[in-house]
């Protein structure tokens, strides 16, 4: 700061400079003028030349110094030569001592000091600034006359000597005061000047912090708004994998304003679109692209996605892709499935766009590609855990047969022994050649009755222990019932117990697989019929069906020895059983059944004796899918309300 006032100083010294050259101009060819006749005229015009010879040195160097581009550099030469000037200007003034000499009244004496204070009050004003300049000026200016003056024997002159010192010690105190005076205003200034500088600053720092918060506030509201959207797709319930990445590229392509969302699965250089939107759109669903035609090779190049919006105008036309397809606009990442890549998702465009992708869009589709991955993981575990319970359900039923074999073969084997006494039969009428026409076709017919009825036994064991896929159709509770009684009737009869089927007549049907809840069934009455083995009556089994809300609800009630508290909690665990020849897996079985069909499995004790397992079935949806036929005919008894 120190380095700045000082410039400031002589810069001042120099701007005051043609006031105090005007007055020097003026006043010293008036003085002449005035003496002119009373003074010798060649004195005065040797005094009037060299006066204004100092004169005109200082405005050439005023001239100079506002003419010098850099004056700053030198300032203290610029200074020292203004000294010089102004010492040269005071020496020139108090060299008016001859004038006073030669003067020849006091009246001119008295002018000559007049001027004289006048012009040394005047330097105040214009060399203050440089307190050292002032002083250079004003003791040769002031000095010798007021010295001459008091050295005079005249107590008129002797006083203006002494006035003239006063005059003097004031102009001096003044200048002292005035150059100080100056030199607090400079440096307040300067100091304004840089709290002024430090305020604007401060003020484009604000703009600038206000800039980017602004930005950011943006950014933070698309944030907000695209993770709505986001949430929106992923909490709206839909079944299956595929719609629901449908709506996740129908979203896409709003967001990102694209027409072309696509999902490519990538196979080694092979890659194939497996799910687009439109579904109607160029490259249609299905179509195998070689990778190195696509922006997907250079997709999966990079864990960030890739995007651009005017391909055309940058070297993206050089790719294949757009040589091929004309895509300007592509925002493209990789899917992984796991830990391993499954292909890409992408959003392009034929149209360039005139808006760049933000970081938020570039984020969004990383979410939507780890959320698509998901999906698609869900969905192979979904699969490979359908495959495993349609596995485990047909052990389970191979199993159920296994243990109902003995009144299988008893079922099987009394219209074989039936078939083989009526052939006997046959045989002994021919053998004594008594047979008449009609009675051998009424004992044939027979036969014949008994050969289907094992037929038809023998169907439904092959149906029941079929390996399929589980095949979810509309079914009729009453038709399922139907069909399983011959096997639910059989091991009941073998173990004198009754059973009683109470069906509504209105009952709705229910989506599911046939197969599977057959075997659910089974399985709860088998456990009853163990329940019920040796105690005493009642030994009944009621298997009821009502409809409950959205459901169907089946239930199978025994008589049997009930449930201790003390295994209720285990009763659905994997291998809990207190049976010797047990596996424990039935009920298990059974629930991840009804589970897998959106229904549920639970027991309740009786009244009486026994325990009721119920078991719920979602309501089919009107027109949901085929209705399933019963496979084949029945020859048992048919069940109702008995
Ligand atoms: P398992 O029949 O091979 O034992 P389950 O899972 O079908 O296997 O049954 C597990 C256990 O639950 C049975 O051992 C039995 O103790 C009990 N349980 C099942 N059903 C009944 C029932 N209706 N009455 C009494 N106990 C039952």
């Amino acid at each position: 700061m120190a380095g700045q006032i000082r410039i400031q100083q002589v810069q001042l010294l120099y701007e005051q400079a043609p006031l105090d050259i005007i007055a020097n101009l003026l006043v010293a060819p008036l003085l002449v003028v005035a003496t002119w006749n009373a003074l010798p005229q060649t004195a005065l015009l040797i005094w009037l030349a060299l006066l204004e010879t100092t004169v005109m040195a200082r405005l050439g160097l005023t001239i100079a110094f506002r003419r010098c581009s850099d004056a700053t550099c030198a300032i203290e030469c610029w200074s020292i030569a203004y000294i010089v000037t102004c010492a040269a200007s005071g020496i020139c003034w108090g060299g008016s001592i001859v004038l006073l000499n030669l003067s020849p009244a006091l009246v001119y004496d008295t002018l000559i000091a007049l001027v004289l204070g006048g012009m040394l009050m005047g330097g105040v004003l214009t060399m203050s600034s440089e307190l050292v300049a002032y002083v250079a000026y004003a003791l040769p200016l002031a000095l010798p006359p007021v010295t001459w003056l008091l050295v005079q024997d005249d107590p008129l002159r002797g006083t203006m000597g002494s006035t003239g010192i006063l005059y003097l010690l004031l102009a001096l105190i003044t200048a002292y005061r005035y150059h100080h005076t100056l030199i607090r205003s400079l440096r307040l200034g300067l100091e304004n000047l840089s709290v002024a500088r430090s305020l604007a600053g401060a003020k484009e720092k604000t703009e600038e912090i206000n800039r980017q918060l602004a930005e950011q506030q943006t950014a933070l509201r698309d944030s907000v708004e695209a993770l709505r959207e986001l949430y929106q797709v992923i909490s709206t319930p839909r079944r299956r994998a595929s719609e629901k990445i449908q709506a996740m590229l129908a979203m896409g392509c709003q967001r990102f304003a694209v027409s072309t969302g696509t999902l490519c699965h990538i196979v080694g250089e092979r890659c194939e679109i497996t799910q687009t939107i439109p579904s109607d759109g160029e490259i249609p669903q299905g179509e195998v692209l070689a990778l190195a035609d696509t922006y997907c090779r250079d997709t999966l190049r990079v864990p960030q996605p890739i995007g651009f919006e005017h391909a055309s105008a940058g070297p993206w036309r050089q790719h294949p892709c757009f040589r091929k397809y004309q895509l300007e606009v592509y925002l493209g990442t990789p899917v992984r499935v796991g830990e391993e890549l499954f292909g890409t998702l992408s959003f392009s465009d034929r149209k360039p766009r005139s808006t760049l992708f933000t970081v938020v869009d570039r984020e969004l589709i990383q979410l939507m590609a780890q959320w698509v991955g998901g999906v698609l993981a869900q969905e192979r575990m979904a699969e490979a855990s359908q495959r495993q319970q349609t596995l485990l359900a047909h052990a389970s039923r191979l199993n159920t047969l296994g243990e109902m074999a003995s009144s299988l073969v008893h079922e099987i084997n009394q219209p074989v022994t039936a078939i083989a006494l009526y052939a006997e039969a046959c045989l002994a009428r021919l053998a004594h050649q008594s047979v008449e026409p009609a009675e051998l076709r009424d004992t044939l017919e027979k036969i014949a009755a008994q050969s289907a009825r094992a037929n038809t036994i023998i169907q439904r064991i092959r149906h029941f222990a079929r390996r399929g896929k589980t095949h979810h159709t509309v079914v009729q509770i009453r038709e399922l019932l139907e069909e399983v009684a011959d096997f639910l009737n059989l091991e009941a009869r073998r173990h004198a117990i009754r059973i009683t089927y109470d069906t509504a007549e209105d009952l709705p049907p229910v989506l599911a697989d046939p197969l599977q809840i057959q075997q659910v069934i089974i399985n709860l009455v088998r456990n009853a019929v163990d329940a019920i083995d040796g105690r005493e009556d009642p030994r009944t089994i009621v298997i009821s069906a009502r409809h409950e809300q959205e459901t169907v609800e089946l239930t199978v009630q025994d008589t049997g020895s009930g449930l201790k508290p003390d295994i209720l909690g285990q009763l659905l665990h994997p291998f809990f059983t207190t049976k010797p020849e047990g596996l424990g897996l039935g009920l298990p079985i059974s629930q991840a059944i009804v589970e897998a069909h959106g229904g549920r499995l639970w027991v309740t004790s009786n009244h009486g004796p026994g325990v009721t397992f119920h078991f719920t079935l979602p309501v089919a949806p009107p027109a949901a899918a085929p209705e399933y036929v019963v496979q084949s005919e029945r020859t048992a008894e048919p069940v109702s309300n008995r």
